[in-house]
């Protein structure tokens, strides 16, 4: 079966046509700048890869190239199923969703938690649904695979008018990223899932981590927004909840200003004065730049502390893993993680941390330490294999699709 995965945001489209069971890619690329004179097409087939500028492109004119190539390829009538990556589900998806009027609904619905994503997620899938017409489609939420957390996790000691009225409660996001990691961790490991308490750090441009017992996610450091928990690339995590009413008052800030510059200007960036990128920041702080140093050692600090914490929902510790473009790459930034994290029974193998990097997964763990592993994402994979799932389920319920 082949999956049409599509990741619409704002300004892009990621996509990949792939088989979930195998991982086989047989096409998969990137629309970007969309709207805007510098808009560019990205296809990569197997070592191949071109770019091609399309000033000004929208999301339909993406399609239309996404399909032509597709039709060139020969490849148009093998897709079987498009997976929808979308933000927020809200409390009302814990689980993949077959696209139909309702669920469209629902995910409008989820527009006041996410009113940057969900809609560009709702409008990639209309374009999606005129694209391919007979083609089922599925929406798979960051926020599902989270909706396991039990109340004690996600509830926030506000009014409880806040929570009932409005929402507002602890929802988390990497969630493809955080099921993929664990059933990858279960395999290295040759154990069931089932029976794993697993901590996962996922730790790209936006940082989260997980604790995951018998395969479900008990909780986790993003809440409402993917703004709580972690130092992030430009997103700040957590600060004090008196910090608006002072900046308003001291500052003359907004509460748009404030929240643009948590969600822009902060994190490893605000910290450092140079950008939120780590491997950059890693090489500026080896070099003496003394913010990129601070910027590196409060990421370190704050993981730390929030892997410690995360384990306090699990009542053992099997494993810690590690993914994401900084989790899967940095090796310092994880050596420094573990030094902090003896108390829990991990223990550095300094050669098997260098050996660990994208493409070559592996446990760091040095003998008699628990096991930390260093694993790769593939949400595009995951979200494959959950349309496929959904898929076959509804077909062996012989509802129409
Ligand atoms: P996204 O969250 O946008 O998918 P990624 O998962 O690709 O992003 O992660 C991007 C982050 O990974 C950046 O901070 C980047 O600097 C970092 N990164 C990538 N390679 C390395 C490396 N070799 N060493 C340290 N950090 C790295």
């Amino acid at each position: 079966m082949w999956i049409l995965v599509l990741n619409c945001g704002s300004s892009s489209v990621k996509f990949a046509l792939l088989r979930p069971s195998s991982g086989e890619q047989a096409l998969s690329g990137l629309a970007e700048r969309l709207g805007s004179p510098g808009a560019r097409l990205v296809l990569k087939r197997g070592d191949e890869r071109s770019e091609t500028p399309h000033p000004n492109a929208s999301y339909a004119d993406t399609f239309a190239l996404l399909l032509s190539e597709l039709d060139r390829l020969g490849l148009r009538e093998q897709v079987t199923v498009v997976g929808h990556r979308v933000v927020h589900g809200g409390e009302k998806f814990s689980a993949p969703a077959l696209i139909g009027s309702s669920v469209l609904a629902s995910i409008r619905a989820c527009i006041p938690l996410a009113p940057l994503h969900n809609p560009a997620n709702l409008a990639g899938i209309e374009a999606a649904q005129l694209a391919f017409p007979h083609v089922p489609q599925v929406a798979v939420f960051d926020t599902a695979f989270h909706q396991s957390m039990p109340e004690v996790a996600y509830r926030y000691a506000v009014p409880e008018a806040w929570y009932v009225q409005h929402a507002v409660r602890r929802y988390g996001f990497h969630g493809t990223s955080h099921a993929y990691v664990a059933q990858e961790a279960a395999r290295i490991l040759g154990r069931p899932l089932t029976e794993l308490n697993l901590v996962t750090a996922h730790l790209g441009n936006g940082c989260s981590v997980a604790a995951i017992a018998g395969g479900r996610s008990i909780d986790t450091s993003m809440g409402l927004t993917p703004l709580e928990g972690l130092v992030m690339g430009t997103r700040s995590g957590d600060v004090d909840p008196g910090l608006h009413e002072y900046l308003s008052r001291q500052a003359g800030l907004s509460l748009e200003e404030i929240t643009g510059a948590l969600n822009r200007e902060s994190g490893l960036a605000g910290l450092s004065g140079l950008g939120g990128d780590m491997r950059e920041l890693e090489q500026a702080a080896t070099a003496g730049h003394a913010g990129a140093r601070l910027a590196v050692s409060v990421f370190v600090y704050r993981l730390a502390k929030t892997i410690a914490a995360m384990s306090v929902a699990l009542l053992t510790l099997d494993a810690l893993v590690f993914t994401g473009g900084i989790g899967e790459n940095s090796a310092s930034m994880r050596a420094a993680v573990l030094e902090r994290l003896g108390l829990l029974g991990f223990r550095l193998d300094h050669s098997a941390n260098e050996a660990a990097v994208r493409g070559r997964p592996g446990n760091i763990g040095a003998t008699g330490s628990l096991p930390a592993l260093v694993v790769n994402t593939d949400e595009e994979r995951m979200i494959a294999r959950e349309a496929e799932a959904l898929l076959n389920g509804v077909r062996a319920n012989g509802v129409g699709a």
